[in-house]
This record gives C-alpha cells, sequence and structure tokens, in this order.
C-alpha cells in the first residue's frame, strides 16, 4: 500500500522512553547494548541513557554487495565484536526495526555463541519478522520513514571556502 508511519523526532523521544520502561519494567538490566548500524545506533544511544548502561558496542551488517545486488543473507561485516568482552554478559541486541528479522537473527546467534543471556529490542516489528523481539514499542505492515534516513544526504555546495 501507498501507507507510511512515519516516525519523527518528537515520537522517536516518545518511543525511547517508552521502549525503555518496557525492558526496566520487565527486569532486564543489560550489561552491554549492542546497536545495528546505522539505524540502530539511533535507538541505542537513546536506551543506553534511559537505561542507565554505560557499555555501547555497534556492529555493521551488510545486506548489499554493490548496487542492486542483494545477498540472500545478511553478513556481518569486520570489525565484529570480541568474544571476550561478551562471555557472562547479559546483552541487549538493539535495532530500529525487526522487518524479515534476518539482520537481528544473523546478530541474535551471533551473540547466542558467545553471551550469557540475549534479548532483542526494537522500536518496530513487522508480522512477518522471523523473530519475536522481547521488546517491541510498535507492530506495523507499513513500510516506516525513520527521521534519519527519510531525507536524502546532504550535498555540498560549491562556493564555500573550507580552509580556515
Ligand atoms: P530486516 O529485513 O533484516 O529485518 O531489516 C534490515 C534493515 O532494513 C533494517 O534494519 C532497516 O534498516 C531496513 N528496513 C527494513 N524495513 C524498513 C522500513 O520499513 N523502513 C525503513 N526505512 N527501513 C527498513
Amino acid at each position: 500500500s501507498d501507507k507510511r508511519e512515519n516516525l519523527t523526532y518528537p515520537l522517536f523521544g516518545q518511543a525511547i522512553r517508552e521502549l525503555a520502561q518496557t525492558v526496566a519494567d520487565d527486569g532486564y538490566e543489560p550489561d552491554i547494548i549492542l546497536s545495528i548500524a546505522r539505524g540502530g545506533v539511533f535507538v541505542a544511544g537513546g536506551l543506553a541513557y534511559a537505561l542507565d548502561c554505560k557499555n555501547i558496542h555497534l556492529v555493521n551488517v551488510e545486506f548489499y554487495t554493490g548496487v542492486g545486488t542483494t545477498l540472500e543473507m545478511p553478513v556481518m561485516l569486520a570489525p565484529v565484536p570480541n568474544a571476550i568482552d561478551f562471555s557472562n554478559k547479559k546483552v541487549l541486541i538493539v535495532d530500529d526495526v525487526a522487518d524479515t528479522g534476518k539482520t537481528l537473527k544473523l546478530v541474535h546467534d551471533f551473540c547466542l555463541d558467545h553471551v550469557a543471556e540475549v534479548r532483542s529490542a526494537v522500536i518496530y516489528q513487522k508480522s512477518h519478522s522471523l523473530v519475536d523481539c522481547e521488546y517491541v514499542w510498535k507492530r506495523t505492515d507499513e513500510w516506516i520513514n525513520f527521521p534519519w534516513s527519510v531525507e536524502p544526504p546532504v550535498v555540498r555546495r560549491e562556493g564555500q571556502i573550507l580552509d580556515a
């Protein structure tokens, strides 16, 4: 359909507080927040403050090998988190959306081998997702516009003085 789920920055602020409250009410106290770049970094930063967790890690996951060429499965790009840092830790994986759920499943399966406990938090989850995250702010099947990616990258303008 043409309908869009529109997340604005003000609504994002509300989503973060409510998502964090859900985690806290559940009694889960993560030692590590593991964000999935790039969209998950916004969510992870907000949750890290709201949950008072100072230990944030990041993984890069790639779905594309080139222009228009998609891998069948996403892959984690180096550098991957150090297994020693993760051993016996409670991890909260954070992303913007579980859509197919393939990205989250990849990171979740990676963590299962290394950590004490792992759970996932997302702002949105779609009904066809192959993972069911413990913490979901809102369920939708629409295409989501996120505030950080709804606009194209900025273009450098001519005539700017770049040297001091
Ligand atoms: P997956 O299909 O593996 O669950 O989602 C992979 C990534 O695709 C997400 O982390 C997100 O960056 C992007 N993505 C999936 N669904 C949407 C959507 O509805 N809107 C936007 N803007 N990005 C999406």
